[in-house]
Parts: C-alpha cells; structure tokens; sequence
C-alpha cells in the first residue's frame, strides 16, 4: 500500500529488511542521490562448472545500502529506476564497477581468468549509447570483452526495437556474450536464440526448486538440455541450493550451475571463493 513500510525477511540478506515502498524511494533522483553518496554495491555470485567443480565466472548483483545499514534487494527499486529514468545511470555503474572488479579478479585454481555477468534491463537495451558505453567500460578495464556476460530477461525487451537489435549486434561483433536469464519462463522463442546468437541459457530456479528426488521426470528441463547440446549452448542452472539438484543437473548433462548449494552472493570474490569445489 502506498506510504506503508513493510517489513520481509528474505533469504540471502542475512538480516531483515524494510522493503522500499513508495514512502522511501519515490524519484530517479532518490536513486540518483544515493548513487552520488556510493549507496550502491554488487555482491558477486560464482557459477560453478559442474563437470570440474571450478569457478567460471560470476553474477553481478546490485544492493542498495541505505544510510541505517538496510541492505534493499534489487527487486525493491530496479523497477522504481526503470519507471523514474534513473535506470541508465545505475546500470552504467554497474557495468563500469563489474568490469573494474573483474579485472582485479584473481584465476582459478586451474588458472583460468573469472568472467563476470550483468543485468541488462529493457531500459538500458533500449538506449542508443548502451552498446558503446559497455564496451568502452570493457576496454576502460583492461578486460577482453569474452570476459564480459550480458544476461537478458526475454519478457523486458523487444527484438522489433532497432536499437535493441544493434545494441545487441554491436556487442555480440564485439566478442561479448549473451545469456537468456530465467529460460523457460518467459516467451522464450527459438527464432530469438538464432537471431541473438545467444552463448548461454540459464534454466530458472523454479525448475530447480522443484527437483527434490534423483529419478525425478522432469521433462522440460531435460529438453531445454537437449536443445542446449544440441545448439551448442551453454547451460546454467540457477538456484541450486543441494546436492542433490546439483547430482540430477550434472547427470544429465548440465555443466554449469548457480546456487545457495556453492555460494551466496558476496561482497568479495577472493581466493577462498575461487577455490569452492563443487561435490
Ligand atoms: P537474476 O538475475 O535471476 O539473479 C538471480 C537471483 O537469485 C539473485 O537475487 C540471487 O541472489 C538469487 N539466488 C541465487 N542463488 C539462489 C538460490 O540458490 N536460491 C534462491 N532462493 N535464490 C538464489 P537478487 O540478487 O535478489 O536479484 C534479483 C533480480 O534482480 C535478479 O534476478 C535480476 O533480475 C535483478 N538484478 C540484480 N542486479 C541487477 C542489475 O544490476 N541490473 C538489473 N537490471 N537487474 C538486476
Ligand atoms: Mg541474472
Ligand atoms: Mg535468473
Ligand atoms: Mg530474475
């Protein structure tokens, strides 16, 4: 309701928050002024190859701190950024921070560079410059632009937008690749994976969430895996949080995986991180 604060207790915040409604973010220039005074941070999560149990890479995620210590979820203003025109600024933070810290990432125990990936929003994909300030972040950062994921939500954005399809274009000549956030959820096409030239899908956490048993049916997940193959896609698995998802997943040919069950969000991605091995 509008003014009301409301109090949820969220998994992976560690702590309860006060969820922003109307009454604490109300304009771009709230989000605006909190970008000035640095309230902005992105915990970083590691995505797992299942078949090595090393880190790959790692998400982006943005949390607002507000002064008070409440850590905001992304689901409590992106929306509020995207509707106040506030969305460009903060998405360009992001990506230029995700590429710095990128860069400063150490390898993998089997010495490998860690890639990172980003959010995009309909917003930002929809912005002319979008293509052109990314991959000037990139190069800003010393990274080489496969370094670089870009995860795309299929239900915020249009590929009859002209400059959705060149952003898209541009960066994906450049080397950077793209992911399909949430699959099988939204109206996900096979022409748009084709037409994108799309490196990677990530299975949405509700089909994981609902693999409780190792001889489980699950009949769309094991298609989205066979199509995958079959187009040479990479698969991640999102919202892994035990074992034995991670057991069916990876028995059936998934090779990448996400989740609570290797690592939560964190503020650092250091060493220790990079040596999680998956079981
Ligand atoms: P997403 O891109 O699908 O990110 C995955 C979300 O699932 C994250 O929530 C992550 O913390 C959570 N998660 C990961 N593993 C598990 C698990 O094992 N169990 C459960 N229950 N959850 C898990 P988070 O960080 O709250 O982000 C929510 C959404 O906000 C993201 O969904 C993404 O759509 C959006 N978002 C986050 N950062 C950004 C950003 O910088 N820009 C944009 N445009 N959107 C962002
Ligand atoms: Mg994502
Ligand atoms: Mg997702
Ligand atoms: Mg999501």
């Amino acid at each position: 309701a509008d003014g009301a604060i409301f109090q949820a207790k969220r998994r992976g915040y560690g702590q309860t928050v006060a969820a922003v409604g109307a009454s604490t973010v109300r304009s771009g220039s709230d989000i605006r002024d909190a970008l000035a005074r640095g309230e902005f941070v992105l915990h970083y999560q590691p995505v797992v190859d299942l078949t090595t149990g090393t880190v790959d890479k790692a998400e982006a995620l943005v949390r607002w701190v507000q002064p008070g210590g409440r850590t905001v979820p992304p689901d409590e203003f992106i929306h509020l950024a995207e509707q106040t025109g506030a969305m460009l600024e903060l998405g360009d933070w992001v990506v230029a921070t995700a590429c710095r810290t990128a860069a400063t990432w150490p390898t993998t125990v089997d010495g490998r560079p860690v890639a990172v990936s980003v959010n995009a929003s309909g917003t930002e994909l929809q912005d002319p410059s979008y293509a052109g300030r990314v991959l000037r972040h990139v190069a800003d950062a010393g990274l080489t632009p496969d370094r670089l994921m870009i995860e795309l939500v299929e239900s915020n954005y249009s590929l009859s937008s002209r400059s959705v399809r060149e952003n898209l274009m541009s960066l994906t000549d450049a080397g950077v690749r793209l992911a399909i956030d949430d699959f099988g959820t939204g109206y996900s096409s096979l022409s748009r994976l084709d037409q994108l030239r799309v490196d990677i899908l990530k299975i949405d956490r509700s089909f994981v969430r609902a693999l409780t048993g190792p001889d489980q049916p699950m009949p769309v997940v094991t298609a989205i895996l066979a199509m995958a193959d079959a187009l040479r896609i990479e698969v991640v698995a999102e919202g892994i949080e035990t074992a034995e998802q991670a057991d069916w997943l990876r028995s059936r040919g998934c090779t990448h995986g996400q989740g609570y069950f290797y690592s939560r969000p964190v503020p650092e991605l250091g060493p220790a991180e990079l040596a999680l091995v998956g079981s």
